[in-house]
């Protein structure tokens, strides 16, 4: 005969429906090990918008300083940026070229999330070569710098645009378009040579020294040069890696994981005189330049260099795309 106490029965499956439950709960508590934060949610930069960007720029004519078509564009660009940004402004300055012209200036700035105190400066030359002194033909002939100008600007252009639809990015973000980059002495002219820095890079001496905000720093910045020619490389340029290199491989990093290895090559360049050289050395802000280099060539860059070949015909949407997201992806994640 066999005594069933159905008390102590009763007791022992209340304790493991009890103990079942808190180890559910438990569970619950802890997710899984593998289990995946959110994402941040970086826009999808829009080559055709960025390409619809360098048209438009390319439609008033060469950006040659103190001529009509100069004047035109910067207008165009000050309202594009107003349409994304209520902080824009207009630096306005003269400058003396190699040859003596007077140069009447124009640094564009625009600021995102204008009190923050963490900053990223986003930087292109928005001005073209007055001649075309590489080319053989028409040499005295101002260039139109579909790339050589109008790309960088294209891709900070498309950049504005979606830091205004997408504000899910908790860094500030000044995009500065310099001014007077490419009025250097012509490569075939014998004289002015001492002309400090061959007379290049006026826009971005200026704001280095006359900078927009007084006591205005960031925490690094990225200049885009030649960043829209089919098939273009990224090399990792001298001045950046010895001013920037974490920035460097930081943007090279991003690029490559998004899949532009084509494009940002893990090689280093020489050192080429750009806009960055002054932001980096008399407004003390680690800037990098993003520039097309082609190794293969007398002046590593594309032979479109300087000619009348910079045109439209060369740019592609692939590398526009590359840099932008890449770029995009940068301000997302700070
Ligand atoms: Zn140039």
């Amino acid at each position: 005969m066999r005594f069933v106490n159905w008390g102590i029965v009763l007791l022992v499956m209340i304790a493991v429906l009890v103990a079942c439950d808190s180890d559910k709960k438990a569970e619950n508590k802890h997710p899984p090990e593998n289990e995946k934060q959110p994402e941040i949610a970086i826009p999808d930069f829009s080559a055709d918008s960025a390409y619809h960007f360098i048209e438009k720029q390319i439609s008033f004519g060469p950006r040659v300083p103190n001529r009509p078509a100069h004047k035109a564009c910067a207008a165009y660009l000050v309202e594009t940026l107003s349409n994304y940004t209520p902080q824009v402004i207009e630096q306005n300055f003269e400058s003396t070229a190699y040859d003596g012209t007077n140069l009447s200036l124009k640094n564009i700035i625009a600021s995102f999330n204008p009190d923050k105190s963490k900053r990223v400066l986003l930087a292109a030359h928005w001005d073209t070569r007055p001649f075309a002194d590489n080319d053989s033909i028409d040499t005295d002939r101002p260039i139109i710098g579909a790339n050589d100008g109008g790309s960088g600007v294209g891709v900070l252009l498309e950049i504005a645009r979606q830091l205004h639809l997408n504000t899910n990015f908790d860094v500030g973000v000044d995009i500065i378009l310099f001014d007077g980059e490419d009025y250097g002495v012509p490569a075939n002219e014998k004289g002015f040579r001492n002309v400090p820095y061959g007379g290049f890079c006026l826009g971005s001496q200026y704001w280095s020294k006359n900078k927009h905000v007084p006591n205005y720093s960031a925490y690094y910045g990225i200049l885009l040069d030649m960043v829209g020619a089919r098939g273009a490389k990224f090399y990792q340029e001298g001045l950046s890696m010895n001013s920037a290199p974490s920035v460097v491989r930081k943007v090279w990093d991003y690029g490559q994981s998004l899949g532009y290895g084509d494009y940002f090559i893990s090689q280093k360049s020489e050192e080429i005189l750009d806009d960055h050289k002054f932001v980096n050395q008399w407004a003390n802000i680690p800037m990098i330049d993003i520039i097309e280099y082609d190794p293969s060539t007398k002046n590593y860059f594309g032979k479109y260099w300087h000619t009348h070949q910079d045109n439209m015909d060369l740019i592609d949407k692939n590398t526009l795309k590359a840099v932008g997201q890449t770029v995009l992806k940068l301000v997302y994640m700070e």
